[in-house]
């Protein structure tokens, strides 16, 4: 999944982003609230993780901005505030998690997991389409019930036509599940390339490419 965290600790917030990255997500860290609402109004992110005490403004104030403005999207605060009113006003204003700080890698990783199954409306664990499976919490796929080694790139492209398996995603949606803002951006043709592998680990038809537009999962009846 493609996360944005916002945490102004540097410590902390470069503890999770690494950490996040290391189990295979796509992580932007900003820390202020400023950058953060910059970068999702350009970028599809699949969840939030929010701290509340922010520099030049509230992490509340920019939830409550952001539901007013429709984003739908999980969000999770993360915060030193334990109180139980504090739990509560967060919760009410449209947060869909609230952890207290300190946190173990392991269970932020879970949280994020399931509020994006949630919200992707998926209730098993594991998914599947046709006869390939793919459970997000160890990153296996199987085609075939026969284990498939695929890269970190390969398997962020394939959980982002999973996610969305109706859907034509674009060349630029789909570059953006899988490159930060770091710098480490893609060549011109990288995406052709992983969709080129993914054909040849799995199936040429687990890949649809649509002309113009760019690239669906294909249809499960299509499949062998
Ligand atoms: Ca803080």
């Amino acid at each position: 999944m493609r996360a944005l965290i916002v945490e102004d600790d540097f410590l902390l917030g470069d503890a999770l982003a690494t950490g996040l990255r290391q189990l295979s997500h796509v992580v932007d860290w900003f820390r202020n609230g400023q950058e953060a609402d910059a970068a999702l109004a350009s970028t599809a992110y699949d969840a939030v993780v929010l701290d509340l005490g922010l520099p030049g403004g509230d992490g509340m104030v920019w939830l409550g901005r952001w539901r007013g403005r429709g984003l739908g999207l999980p969000i999770l605060i993360l915060t030193a505030r334990d109180g139980v009113e504090q739990r509560v006003a967060g919760l009410d204003a449209g947060a869909d998690d609230y952890l207290v700080k300190p946190i173990t890698i392991d269970e932020l990783n879970a949280r994020l997991r399931a509020l994006v199954r949630r919200s992707a409306g998926r209730a098993q664990s594991v998914w599947q389409h046709g006869e390939l499976s793919y459970d997000p919490a160890t990153k296996q796929v199987h085609w075939h019930r026969q284990l498939v080694e695929l890269t970190r790139h390969e398997l962020a492209l394939l959980e982002a036509l999973l996610a969305q398996p109706q859907r034509v995603l674009s060349k630029d949606t789909l570059q953006e599940k899988l490159y930060d803002w770091r710098g480490d951006g893609p060549e011109s043709n990288t995406l052709e390339v992983h969709v080129h592998r993914l054909r040849k680990k799995i199936d040429p038809g687990i890949v649809r490419t649509v002309r113009g537009v760019g690239y669906a999962l294909g249809a499960v009846d299509a499949l062998p």
